[in-house]
């Protein structure tokens, strides 16, 4: 699975704003937009006029960042989300809020996205009962993400999971803190994915 290697924090610099990609750290004085609101790099404190082009692609990087999405996989999900009824843009983003890792992320099983995918690849979890190790599996309503009973003794999932009442279930995911597992209610509305993302900009970009 091909995924990005680099330092994370210079994702968030590069686009401006915290995109929350290392769980609790993002909330302390030690993130890095905080201590640095420029760009990385020689030239990052440069000022430069930014096309509409410029704008377009930055919205499409902050999406994918987020989602830790490479732009071929990302590519194909606009694809599939043109080729589905409604909003293009809205369809976009619930299929990237389907994705198992998102769902095991939202679920506050893990503390980031990418801690997540870790452990999913490690099998941590059931899918409807069975085993899983794809992140990028699609949910559907009424599947069940729980997690395998072995793991549910994990120290650090044990942590990630305690921050549930701060953090909160989204409404589109029936959570069962006792069992520690979730039921797909159904798939998430515009309105329930908490990203302030202007969606129409990736589908104009990627509609030139
Ligand atoms: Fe982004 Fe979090 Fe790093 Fe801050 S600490 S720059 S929000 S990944």
């Amino acid at each position: 699975m091909a995924r990005y290697k680099g330092p994370v924090c210079r994702l968030c610099r590069r686009e401006g704003e915290k995109l929350f990609l290392k769980g609790e750290r993002c909330f302390k004085d030690k993130c890095s937009v905080e201590r640095r609101s420029y760009a990385p790099g020689q030239h990052g404190q440069r000022r430069s006029k930014v096309s509409d082009y410029g704008v377009q692609l930055r919205e499409k990087q902050k999406v994918r960042r987020i989602y830790g999405v490479l732009e071929k996989q990302f590519r194909s999900y606009f694809y599939q989300a043109d080729r589905k009824k409604g909003v293009t843009g809205e369809n976009l983003l619930r299929i990237l809020e389907s994705r198992l890792d998102n769902v095991v992320y939202r679920l506050c099983f893990a503390d980031s996205r990418a801690e997540s995918r870790h452990f999913i690849r490690h099998g941590h979890f059931h899918l409807n009962g069975k085993k899983v190790n794809i992140p990028s599996l699609q949910v559907r309503p009424g599947d069940v993400i729980s997690i395998r009973p072995k793991s549910s003794k994990i120290e650090r999932i044990k942590t990630c999971f305690a921050a549930v009442e701060r953090r909160g279930v989204p409404q589109w995911i029936e959570a069962d803190k006792k069992e520690m597992k979730g039921v797909i209610h159904h798939l998430p509305t515009r309105e329930e994915i908490p990203l302030t993302v202007r969606e129409q900009l990736i589908v104009e970009l990627y509609s030139k």
